[in-house]
């Protein structure tokens, strides 16, 4: 089995009229212990993905990830989480007691949030310089941080809206932004995690509710 930093891939497969979650396809039913020799097509094992994304692979995004460890592993869904800005050469911006950090490593499991509609070229090529100049404002130096009032998720957020600024576009409030990009997602991890977890446990999950993998509709949180 390939092990990635987003984890061992889940796949759904259908039996006993129940949707049952593994990490691969077993020989036989864990529920009824028939042989699953042939598979209806509605019923064959799909690949379910993973809310998680290399945070240094992904360019102009607002990422997630707990402030200790991992999503998969240590998250318990009430720690800290630790928000970055991603740049387009794969470094993860972000702020804390010690000023602006550029992280080379570190976010490889995160939930990612893509802030360019697709085709904006111009911004995007931009997107770094923006990066560096507001980084170096005194804003964020380390004695000016706060963790309640001046933290990580100020720094991203005040970014966001310097571009959206420079662009002529409107302001994003920090309730607006949560609500419609972030708790959808965290939402999405959570369930995600509680199958992942429960899966590795006990070798399968079986759930009668809706594909956790389903994810609804998420746009650029720009556009
Ligand atoms: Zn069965």
């Amino acid at each position: 089995m390939q092990l990635t930093e987003a984890g061992q891939p889940l796949i759904k497969f259908s039996h006993c009229e129940k949707s049952i979650y593994s990490f691969s396809v077993p020989r036989c039913c864990p529920l009824c212990r028939q042989d699953l020799g042939a598979w209806r097509l509605e019923d064959a094992p799909v690949s379910i993905s993973s809310p998680f994304t290399n945070g240094h692979q992904e360019k102009c995004s607002f990422l997630l990830k707990p402030t200790q460890g991992t999503f998969l592993r240590e998250y318990d869904g009430r720690a800290d989480l630790h928000v970055g800005i991603a740049s387009t050469t794969g470094v993860v911006y972000n702020y804390t007691e010690r000023g602006v950090q550029r992280d080379e490593a570190g976010w490889e499991q995160s939930v990612s949030v893509p802030l360019l509609p697709p085709g904006m070229f111009g911004l995007r090529d931009q997107w770094d310089k923006y990066l560096e100049d507001f980084s170096g404002t005194g804003a964020w130096l380390p004695h000016r941080y706060e963790e309640d009032q001046h933290n990580c998720y100020s720094y991203t957020l005040a970014f966001i809206n310097c571009v959206l600024a420079t662009e002529g576009w409107g302001q994003l409030d920090k309730n607006e932004f949560t609500e419609k990009f972030v708790v959808p997602r965290t939402r999405q991890a959570s369930k995600y995690i509680t199958l992942y977890r429960a899966v590795e446990e006990r070798g399968f999950c079986v759930t009668p509710g809706p594909d956790p993998g389903a994810a609804a509709h998420q746009g650029n949180a720009l556009c």
